[in-house]
């Protein structure tokens, strides 16, 4: 008989619930709207505690040897939240903002971005605490090999999956696949996503994250009744999100008028040629030096007078000091968590659209997950299948979400939340607890 997990109260027990919310704190951050969700959908207590904690939380040193001989020791992280649904499934990054609380919220916001477009994994997150512009190509094979044989048993395909994160990319990710393959003595291709399409990866992938914020882009410029054809769009953080959604919604027949990265932020209300500021990336690695437009501040960008605003890069850019100067009409959360609980409920007095990042950005974790079904059955799909099949799943989400915020009446981010906890609370129901 399964397990009710329905205790004796109804009432939800917070543990912090008097504590001061660290606004910089994206576990708090994640923990705060997880709550809210959580009590509109008057969530059974003891189902309400299993949520609230990561399943496994690993602490690694990684010893490397340096190109000039020395021994370096790096910190590494990977967090399991929840598997209930699948596979855990989340990213790994290298950086030296890295911290636990980080990857916590990271690995639970992954737990809820793959229930919230219903594809079967569960969430995690991986990172180590390094600054690979600084190290060698030779130094960060031996760091990523050395951190994928710290975290070897709970990898796998059917236990945990990684993918490309912040500073992360196709080569770590075939590092990764060597190094599991060579100590599970055969290939195996479905125990990392986002790897190159010469072995394994899927066509797609690359652009998956940015193509997935222009689909619902569209989707909620639709909704709010605006034309997608001249609509402007600031773009903050110019990486693998960032640069792709630019281009894309560019040929969408969007104006970008405002880019920036960790280098230089640019405005020109003429329109920037995407495509050229993405040639002169490539080449100078910034977009440091790049003039065609005037240099702005990243907190000027991120308050243009624009109809869109895409957070691009990393958490906590839209904070209860600048929400208030946020001038976009809608924001889409293209990084994990750039958006604070504080600032919230500023932008929702404003009545500015946000598509939240559990939504937006789950486009790269869904052609994940069609890399790992491809993987699997030894058979590949053409781009356009990738593309249609991507589009199909984000502009469902999308209008699953909204429908929920309708019906709620509640923000597209609460609804999120709501959709995705009741998927996963659900299963953990079906489930019970193993005793
Ligand atoms: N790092 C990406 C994210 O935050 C992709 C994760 C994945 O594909 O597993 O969604």
């Amino acid at each position: 008989m399964a397990t009710d997990l329905r205790l004796p109260t109804h009432k939800i027990v917070r543990p912090d619930k008097d504590r001061f919310l660290n606004e910089e704190n994206p576990f708090e951050a994640m923990m705060s709207r997880f709550d809210r969700a959580a009590e509109l959908l008057d969530l059974e207590p003891g189902i309400y505690r299993v949520l609230r904690n990561p399943e496994k939380q690993i602490i690694i040193s990684i010893p490397v040897q340096l190109d000039n001989g020395d021994v370096e020791v790096f910190t590494g992280y990977r967090v399991l939240y929840n598997t209930s649904r699948g596979p855990a499934k989340g990213g790994i990054r290298f950086d030296m903002q890295v911290t636990l609380e980080e990857v916590k919220a990271l690995a639970a916001w992954m737990t809820w971005k793959c229930a919230v477009v219903n594809i079967p994994f569960g969430g995690s997150k991986g990172g180590v605490v390094c600054d690979p512009l600084k190290m060698s190509a030779g130094e960060l094979e031996r760091l990523t090999r050395r951190y994928t044989a710290g975290i070897i048993s709970i990898l796998g395909p059917d236990s945990d999956v990684p993918a490309p994160d912040v500073n992360t990319n196709e080569r770590v990710m075939a590092w990764i696949m060597d190094t599991y393959s060579m100590h599970a003595r055969h290939t195996v291709t479905a125990v990392v996503t986002g790897k190159p399409v010469e072995m394994g990866g899927s066509l797609g992938r690359r652009e998956a994250t940015g193509r997935g914020c222009m689909f619902v882009t569209k989707e909620a410029l639709h909704h709010l009744g605006m034309p997608v054809q001249g609509a402007t769009v600031a773009v903050q953080g110019f990486g693998n999100v960032g640069s792709i959604a630019a281009q894309l919604l560019q040929r969408e027949g969007c104006k970008i008028t405002a880019i920036g990265d960790r280098s230089a932020a640019l405005h020109n209300p003429a329109g920037i040629d995407v495509e050229d500021a993405v040639r002169y990336v490539k080449q100078n690695r910034s977009l440091d030096g790049y003039t065609k437009g005037e240099l702005i501040s990243n907190d000027e960008l991120l308050t243009l007078d624009v109809d869109v605003l895409v957070p691009a890069a990393l958490e906590n850019v839209i904070t209860s000091k600048n929400a208030a100067k946020v001038r976009a009409k809608l924001i889409c959360e293209g990084a994990n968590g750039p958006t604070t609980a504080g600032a919230d409920a500023i932008l929702e007095e404003k009545g500015i659209f946000v598509i939240p990042d559990i939504l937006a950005n789950a486009g790269g974790v869904t052609v994940s997950y069609f890399e790992w079904v491809q993987d699997r059955g030894g058979y590949f799909w053409s781009e356009d299948t990738v593309n249609e099949r991507l589009r199909d799943i984000m502009t469902r989400s999308f209008r699953d979400v909204l429908s929920l915020s309708r019906q709620h009446k509640v923000n597209m981010r609460t609804a999120a939340y709501m959709l995705a906890i009741s998927r996963v609370s659900t299963v953990h129901k079906l489930r019970g607890i193993y005793a």
